[in-house]
């Protein structure tokens, strides 16, 4: 029997969640021992020490990464994470995932992820950018179009994309988009991209709130986490006729039963930073969020924010994980128990991003451009058939939906791995 001898490098609660959730799918899926433990953890990693002049003078080092777990389905793709609480097992983890959702969506890539440790709150615009530059020239010989293609995440957007683009590109010595996606349209971005992981979301969302019977126009839905992904979540469901009756940030949740105004609250947030004193309902905390009457809630945030605890107090039809590992592996034992409330899970629910991501290193290799409702038309083409693969394997293995996700993204990173054979 192989064993795999394993550093303690990733130890972290969330890296073993991602490993739980591994082991689990292995075994309900008999994965050949000989495979998994080369399925299971991450391929290499890079650190690095990032040295940046702050605006008064002084010079403070940060630290990042660069994970890649898997580079034998195509190239490594995953977004990079400026976060203050990032370390190097959570960039694992979310690099695991990034396996799994592209091999669920039948993209030919890998999974990867990067991380800076950084609050980018507390920098600068030209202290953000020299930390960008940095991090990109650190990674440089690390990824690249054929290699692995980073692309935003949580503190991320496209300005620092577009930055990152033009360091490789410097670093090149020519004109180099699809090194990284997400980027503004102006270099190369992709119509849609923006919008992608919510419109996925929300796309999803209906489709799984047809199949209960229940009308999309006029649900309930309560988001939890109003930047990017949030924000186009409330957006696209709103756009839907559903009633988005709370939303929240790091500062404050809002809640209100007849509903928010989705685009004063994205005004709101542009002007002020924060959502804190937003007056569209009344204030509530992440935690009471979490636990509202609703028909639909969207973690939009971060991971293992649904603890046991907080899974037995819920009080949704639908959970739509936007948010990557928002669900811990016992919290997610109590829903399945439970039995009341349909997950559509992360590696699914949130896939729109990394799928449009995909439509964008597509069109910078072949310098031919679509239009936005071709993006989105194909985007919703590629869901709705990860959707219907993921119901059967539900159905024809008595799966939860979870399981039946996670086994099909593993199992075809396995098969791959299988007929390439072990080099050398
Ligand atoms: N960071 C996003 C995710 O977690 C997008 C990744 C990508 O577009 O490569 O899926």
């Amino acid at each position: 029997m192989s064993k795999a001898i394993v550093s303690s490098l990733y130890d972290s609660d969330v890296f073993k969640m991602a490993c739980r959730q591994f082991d689990q799918a292995a075994d309900a899926i008999s994965l050949p021992e000989e495979i998994r433990d080369r399925t299971k953890y991450p391929r290499r990693c890079l650190a690095v020490a990032l040295p940046i002049k702050r605006d008064d003078g002084t010079v403070t080092v940060f630290e990042g990464y660069r994970v890649q777990h898997n580079l034998s389905t195509g190239p490594a793709k995953g977004g990079i994470r400026f976060h203050q609480d990032v370390t190097i097992g959570e960039v694992a983890a979310l690099s695991m995932w990034m396996s799994w959702k592209c091999s669920l969506a039948g993209l030919p890539y890998g999974g990867a992820k990067g991380g800076v440790i950084v609050d980018p709150r507390q920098l600068s615009e030209s202290e953000l950018e020299r930390l960008s530059r940095r991090y990109m020239q650190e990674i440089a010989p690390f990824i690249g179009p054929h290699v692995d293609v980073p692309a935003p995440d949580v503190g991320t957007n496209e300005k620092i994309m577009g930055w990152m683009m033009d360091t490789y590109s410097n670093h090149l010595g020519r004109n180099e988009p699809a090194c990284v996606t997400g980027k503004p349209i102006s270099l190369g971005g992709s119509q849609g991209r923006r919008e992608a992981t919510g419109a996925g979301v929300a796309y999803l969302v209906k489709r799984y709130l047809e199949d209960l019977n229940i009308p999309v126009a006029g649900a309930t839905v309560a988001i939890q986490g109003f930047g990017n992904v949030g924000g186009e979540t409330a957006l696209a469901l709103a756009g839907y006729g559903a009633k988005i009756i709370a939303i929240s940030d790091y500062t404050t949740g809002i809640h209100n039963a007849r509903g928010i105004d989705v685009k004063k609250a994205l005004a709101f947030l542009q002007s002020q930073k924060v959502l804190r004193d937003f007056d569209g309902g009344e204030a509530i905390t992440n935690e009471q969020l979490l636990g509202l009457d609703c028909t639909v809630l969207v973690p939009a945030a971060l991971e293992r924010v649904i603890t046991a605890e907080i899974a037995a107090g819920l009080r949704c039809r639908v959970l739509a994980e936007a948010a990557n590992g928002p669900t811990t592996f016992s919290a997610d034992k109590i829903l399945e128990q439970r039995g009341d409330i349909e997950v559509i899970p992360d590696v699914l629910c949130n896939a729109g991003g990394v799928i449009v991501s995909y439509f964008e290193w597509l069109q910078n290799l072949q310098n031919f451009y679509w239009d936005r409702d071709e993006v989105l038309q194909k985007l919703f083409v590629i869901l709705d058939r990860a959707k219907s693969s993921v119901e059967y394997q539900k159905r024809k293995f008595k799966f939860s939906r979870r399981l039946a996700a996670l086994t099909l993204g593993i199992q075809r990173v396995a098969e791959a791995k299988q007929s390439r054979g072990l080099f050398p």
